[in-house]
């Protein structure tokens, strides 16, 4: 992170402006919106200018050094590069925070993008990279954000001494705030009615103090796949259990405060037992904790998510599950494979590849159908095994079958051959986990309609 972002407080404070055109009007107005005395210094001014700092400074000059002094901030906005840089130089050299327009280069700060929803502010910044990008995630960000929160911020600010006092406890106090704002309480303070919203915020017998568990499915590695659902969750857990499977990029938005727990296998060290993993949920709850189970895919397809579920309800826990993108729908959209087609396949079978004791022990004759694709989970190392049996038992031995690694994500790969030659292509290739295998005739789909 090149830049740290932080809200400056201005009131009562002087900000050297100079410049006298458009740009330092833009600056100026920002300015005077955050409460700063403005002592603005030009050559040339605009009547605009002059009527909005009638109780400001205004030095009509050309600019000098001597300006510069002990302010709390300096803006350079003129036209004259020269003179930019030469504001920027007698700042930086009396250590006062500088932005100079549109030259990053030239500024120790630069403005952010703002959603001014006052006293919330949202600030958006792009590390001087691209303006226009940034203008775009604002305005993203506005979309989504709920109305009313300049009203639910004031009321938030008004009685936040006293919420310290009921609640001393911060823990106590973020879960009590953040069960208020999705109780009715919250549109009852956007619409005014702090009354109302007084109930909810000070009632002490809600449940903010029982924990609760979401099993939520953090689909195959594309952060883009999580469903909205998963995101909230993933916002408001304050302990999350996670696996090898979850991505960076998902684990990048989980709430950055959360406690973040690894139970999964990584070489070298003894994986996390189920039953251990399902008595640290079942106890984090008890503690009052939100904890997020994370699981890669969906927690319900060869998630174990079953197991875990009953740990829950046997000992009375409030718990969600959240279904996520499987592993075989998002390697399959993202490697051009439709998993059915009208003339190709008519059914999709999701099996587990996984060996017992060095043997794929499966129902080869359920397998055989010509219009049905099948999707091996856990499939790399009985590859061969599986190619050979699915043979044996009857299907062509030219049925295309493709092997997708690491699905979704930057490394994805993908490898297509046949039942006869894809165990032989594998064994070439230097392919990492997770894989996926699918087998029947859509695999090579796109390819005829591209060729
Ligand atoms: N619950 C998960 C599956 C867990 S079993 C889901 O719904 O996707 C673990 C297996 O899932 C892996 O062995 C692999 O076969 C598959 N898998 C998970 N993520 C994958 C990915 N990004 N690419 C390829 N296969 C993946």
């Amino acid at each position: 992170m090149r830049y740290l972002p932080l809200h400056f407080d201005l009131q009562g404070r002087t900000v050297l402006v100079v410049g006298g055109g458009e740009l330092a009007r833009r600056k100026v107005d920002l300015l005077l919106r955050s409460g700063a005395g403005i002592e603005l210094v030009a050559p040339e001014i605009s009547d605009e200018l002059f009527s909005m700092l009638t109780s400001h400074t205004i030095h009509q000059a050309n600019y000098e050094s001597s300006r510069v002094n002990n302010q709390a901030l300096v803006v350079a906005a003129t036209n004259n590069p020269a003179v930019n840089e030469a504001v920027s130089i007698d700042a930086r050299a009396r250590n006062i925070p500088v932005n100079v327009v549109d030259a990053p280069e030239l500024s120790t700060v630069t403005f952010p993008a703002i959603i001014d929803r006052d006293p919330l502010i949202v600030s958006v910044g792009s590390s001087a990279t691209s303006p226009v990008l940034t203008r775009y995630v604002r305005q993203l960000i506005e979309q989504t954000l709920p109305e009313g929160l300049s009203a639910v911020a004031s009321y938030l600010g008004q009685v936040r001494d006293r919420l310290k006092e009921v609640f001393p406890d911060i823990e106590m106090r973020r879960r009590q705030t953040e069960n208020f704002l999705e109780s009715p309480g919250y549109s009852a303070a956007e619409s005014g009615d702090f009354k109302a919203a007084e109930r909810y915020l000070f009632d002490k017998e809600n449940e903010s103090l029982a924990g609760e568990v979401y099993v939520v499915g953090a689909g195959p590695g594309d952060p883009d796949l999580l469903t909205l659902k998963a995101l909230q969750l993933m916002q408001k857990a304050d302990v999350v259990l996670y696996d090898n499977l979850v991505s960076p990029g998902v684990l990048d938005r989980v709430r950055r405060d959360a406690r973040m727990e690894f139970v999964g296998k990584r070489s070298g060290y003894k994986s996390t037992s189920q039953e251990h993993i399902n008595d640290m949920l079942v106890r984090l709850a008890n503690e009052g904790h939100r904890v997020l189970r994370l699981k890669g895919g969906d927690p319900f397809v060869f998630g174990r998510g079953g197991e875990e579920i009953i740990a829950l309800i046997q000992q009375q826990i409030p718990f969600q599950v959240v279904p996520g993108i499987t592993a075989a729908l998002g390697c399959a959209t993202y490697a051009g494979i439709p998993l059915t087609h009208r003339d190709l396949s008519q059914s999709v079978r999701f099996v587990t590849g996984h060996p017992k004791d060095g043997e794929v022990d499966l129902p080869w004759q359920e397998l055989t159908h010509e219009n049905e694709t099948i999707v091996f989970y856990m499939g790399l190392s009985g590859l061969s095994s599986i190619c050979q049996q699915l043979v044996k038992h009857g299907r062509r031995h030219d049925t295309p079958a493709a092997i997708i690694s690491k699905g979704t994500t930057p490394e994805q790969q993908v490898l297509k051959g046949t039942l006869e030659t894809l165990p032989g292509l594998v064994a070439r290739t230097q392919i990492l986990s997770p894989t996926i295998v699918i087998v029947g005739d859509v695999v090579n789909f796109a390819d005829q309609v591209s060729s």
